[in-house]
């Protein structure tokens, strides 16, 4: 084991988000275009390259490894990816191995992913409406992913739900979503809409919802109890007193946590972010295929690290958008 890996405002970075392709069968309105251009396939790390990148930060102290992309499990041959970092589950060197997913391959997949040591996924689900659904996610099918959960949970999978708050488009699902998770024993999270991508005429002001009003709403109905954080990462949770029922919030507009930031992304073709509101990143590819030897890619990583800003500079107040980032959330993962 290396010395763990430090940024330069102390905090330990010890979670890596993995995404393992671009791609996806989806093509949600905040998230892509409906006719999005893809990476060239020869740009992609190859299953063996991701295996040893996530390896030598698992060698440097990352304890906690997500996969998502765009759509992991679109990715041919992902299961061999899982299985492969299994082994530093069963070492104990990774601590927990999770994933982000829109759903839609869960049921073919569950099984295998829990037999890799997967224990809890994040399903995103916007609206339990399906002609909704199928708005939203354009290409996507609302019983398809519904099928997908019940799947996971089958393998013995905690669902956590993720859902975007939308303006005009769930506020009206709101205490529907919260009362279906609730029954199904899902735990249930918020995100506010975040300047990814240009989105041609999708208006990002247009979507925003903040979760102080989301929040606000919730507690018309529940006595919020607010949790101390454990995750270290950018959401805050409440438990409904009435229900014993825990929601999150992840709110990088209207607060943001970025003092306590434990986590950098690594795309598809081997960039290194940093942060996923900043342009700045580290190209880990020419390192790792330079040599069959860890030596270069292993200072590559130490000097992004070096890099790691305060925060990110997301803002939408005054009615403008700062902080917009040029790539998409499938590019760096959401
Ligand atoms: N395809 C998988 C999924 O949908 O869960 C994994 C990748 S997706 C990019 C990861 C998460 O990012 C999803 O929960 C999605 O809702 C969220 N997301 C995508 N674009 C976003 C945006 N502009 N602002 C906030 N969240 C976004
Ligand atoms: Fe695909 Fe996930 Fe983006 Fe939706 S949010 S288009 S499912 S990558």
């Amino acid at each position: 084991m290396q010395t763990p890996l430090i940024d330069p405002f102390a905090r330990a970075i010890s979670y890596l988000r993995v995404s393992v392709t671009d791609r996806c069968d989806f093509r949600c309105a905040y998230c892509m275009t409906e006719h999005m251009t893809f990476l060239p396939k020869a740009e992609l790390l190859t299953l063996e390259e991701l295996d040893r990148l996530c390896s030598a930060f698992v060698g440097m102290g990352v304890q906690k490894l997500r996969i998502t992309g765009g759509e992991p499990l679109v990715r041919k041959g992902i299961m061999t990816f899982f299985e492969a970092m299994a082994r530093h589950l069963q070492t104990g060197a990774l601590k927990e191995l999770t994933l982000t997913t829109n759903g839609s391959q869960l049921r073919k997949y569950a099984a295998e992913l829990a037999a890799c040591g997967v224990k809890r996924i994040n399903v995103s689900l916007d609206t339990l409406d399906p002609a909704k659904f199928a708005e939203i996610t354009r290409w996507g099918r609302l019983p398809q992913v519904l099928d997908g959960i019940e799947a996971a949970k089958a393998a013995g999978m905690q669902v956590k739900i993720n859902a975007v708050a939308l303006k005009g488009f769930n506020e009206s699902e709101l205490f529907s979503l919260a009362d279906w998770c609730a029954r199904e024993g899902h735990d249930l999270t918020f995100i506010e809409v975040m300047p990814m991508g240009e989105m041609g005429d999708v208006g990002r002001l247009d979507q925003y919802w903040p979760l102080k009003d989301l929040r606000a709403t919730l507690a018309t109905r529940f006595t919020l109890l607010d949790l101390p954080d454990s995750t270290g990462g950018p959401a805050r949770y409440v438990r409904l007193a009435e229900t014993g029922q825990r929601i999150g919030f992840i709110t990088p507009l209207t607060h943001n946590f970025c003092e306590s930031c434990n986590r950098v992304r690594l795309t598809c073709t081997g960039e290194l972010y940093m942060c996923l509101g900043q342009e700045d990143m580290a190209d880990l590819r020419a390192p790792l295929r330079a040599s069959a030897q860890n030596i270069d890619l292993q200072t590559a990583i130490r000097a992004a690290i070096a890099r790691k800003p305060k925060g990110h500079d997301f803002d939408y107040s005054r009615q403008a958008i700062k902080g917009q980032m040029s790539r998409h959330m499938s590019h760096t993962g959401g």
